[in-house]
């Protein structure tokens, strides 16, 4: 038997007569067949309850949309990488013109001049009304700060780094609820259906229910990235990218794209591992434990005991870098006057709050020992990069090092050993416009259909500014939801 259990007439009264009872006969041909037991009409459904998802879902019901939100993963795990991620929001140093064009410098230098330049006009032109946007929902920001060598500033989410997002996402979903939306953990979103107008309405779910399809005149894809599909990576990033750690959840498998795909949204900015985020971090604490501020100040060697990168490069070229060395294993070293600075002190803070070990020896040759690699090669190494570290810089070396080129000279030596490369997010997926609309590859509009987050955009390109990732959820989260509920 047939039933429905949703709410009665929608807002806009999509669903009525022989419809309120399910899909069209073509609808449910395109949604697989056998059309499934229950049905329920919603105004809007989101796929995803991480930072996209969220401020979908808010948006939506803030403007009086009756949303639903999907959610894969159980209730305690609610918030996909956004739950994990560090809380950076990238802003613009102010309200004015010269600060939006700071912003889209930063980003568009950051990104070699190959990001999406329309997102980043739009999230120029509203990071800071919708940071301050979640602040009057409740969420805590710290003191906007700089974040050299950028001029962009943050706003991160408090308490601190690392510390604040999994509470944030549980209040937005006590607001969003506020406002009569509802959620569906363990709940995971199959297939897009289509109308016999071609346009996406509907949702067919499989969770602890059984199958059923969830109709709605606009459906919200926030699903996130796809770091953790092994296929997606070894066919699109590099055939040996699916060996790399995962630093996030590892149901991170980029369901949005493949679901759109079905209904024929196109796909971009995927190829190489141009399309990553990749960093060498702790190999057990894989999310929080990325030593990105002492890294500048220390030196890297690989397994040989060789440095193989300039150091300055910033975190992202390091763990490529890291990538290509033997055993794709690395060690940062330094010394005491070094893990003083502040810098390496705020890297040192987490590895201890983290419970990750330092190694210490009173001498290179027992520091080489701990790390693995041939002592004369680290000893070596040092010596020739003390010679050659003068007023800051190491130049004469292969590679120089062009800035805090600190000398390595003990009494104590440390090091962060093991470091291994994973993938943070991806920078590939869905073809939206700026109205969040999903597009098809010649960028014909699919009716219906919208997206936003790490899986939509393609946003970025072989490394972002710190904290424009949630930017990017944030910004066009909100519009994909305003979209959705018909603004
Ligand atoms: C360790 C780490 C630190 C980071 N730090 C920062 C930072 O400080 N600043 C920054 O800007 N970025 C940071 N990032 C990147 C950023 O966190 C992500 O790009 C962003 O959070 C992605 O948000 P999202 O909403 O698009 O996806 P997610 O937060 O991943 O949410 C997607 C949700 O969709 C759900 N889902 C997926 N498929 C389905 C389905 N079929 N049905 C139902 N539900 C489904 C998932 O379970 C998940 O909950 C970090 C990432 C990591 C891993």
């Amino acid at each position: 038997m047939t039933h429905r259990m949703g709410p009665g007439p929608t807002r806009r009264g999509v669903l009525t007569g022989a419809g309120a009872m399910g899909l069209s006969a073509t609808a449910a041909r395109a949604g697989y067949l056998p059309a499934p037991e229950r049905t329920e009409a919603f105004d809007v459904v989101v796929v995803g309850a991480g930072m996209a998802g969220c401020a979908a879902a808010l948006q939506a019901a803030e403007d009086g949309a009756r949303v639903c939100v999907l959610e894969k993963a159980r209730e305690a795990r609610m918030g996909g990488n956004s739950a994990l991620a560090g809380g950076g929001f990238a802003m613009p140093p102010g309200p004015g013109e010269g600060a939006r064009a700071a912003f889209l410098e930063d980003f568009e230098k950051k990104a070699q001049g190959r990001g999406n330049s329309d997102l980043y006009e739009v999230m120029a032109a509203h990071a800071r009304e919708d940071v301050a946007w979640l602040a009057e929902h409740g969420i805590d920001f710290t003191d906007e700060m700089r974040v050299d060598p950028y001029h962009v500033v943050m706003a991160v989410v408090a308490p601190g780094f690392y510390m604040g997002m999994p509470r944030a996402l549980r209040h937005l979903r006590s607001r969003i609820e506020e406002r009569g939306g509802s959620f569906r953990f363990e709940t995971k979103a199959q297939h897009l259906v289509m109308n016999d107008a071609g346009s996406v309405e509907g949702v067919r779910v499989v969770g602890p229910g059984g199958v059923a399809d969830l109709t709605a005149p606009a459906v919200v894809l926030a699903a996130g990235g796809y770091p953790a599909n092994t296929r997606l990576l070894e066919s699109y990033s590099d055939p040996n990218a699916g060996a790399l750690m995962v630093r996030g959840v590892p149901w991170a498998t980029g369901d949005g794209l493949e679901m759109a795909r079905g209904v024929g949204a196109g796909w971009k900015g995927m190829g190489g591992v141009m399309a990553l985020h990749v960093a060498a971090v702790d190999p057990v604490e894989t999310a929080a434990g990325n030593p990105f501020s002492l890294l500048p100040h220390a030196i890297s060697v690989n397994r040989e005991g060789q440095r193989f990168i300039d150091e300055t490069r910033g975190y992202v070229a390091h763990g490529k870098a890291v990538l290509e060395q033997p055993g794709q294993r690395a060690a940062l070293v330094f010394d005491e006057k070094i893990a003083e600075l502040p810098a390496a002190e705020s890297t040192l803070g987490t590895f201890r709050r983290l419970g990750i070990d330092v190694k210490s020896a009173g001498s290179l040759a027992d520091l080489a020992r701990a790390i693995e690699v041939p002592p004369e090669a680290l000893e070596d190494t040092v010596t020739r990069y003390n010679a050659a570290a003068k007023e800051g810089r190491a130049d004469g070396l292969e590679p120089p090092k062009s800035d805090y080129a600190h000398v390595v000279e003990g009494p104590t030596y440390h090091a962060l050993y093991p470091l291994a490369p994973g993938v943070t997010l991806t920078f590939g997926g869905l073809m939206i416009d700026t109205s969040a609309r999903v597009l098809e590859a010649d960028e014909r509009v699919i009716p219906g259909l919208f997206a936003a987050g790490e899986g939509a955009g393609h946003a970025f390109f072989n490394d972002y500014v710190g904290g424009g990732a949630l930017t990017n959820c944030l910004v066009m989260g909100r519009i994909a939801g305003r979209r959705a509920a018909g603004g």
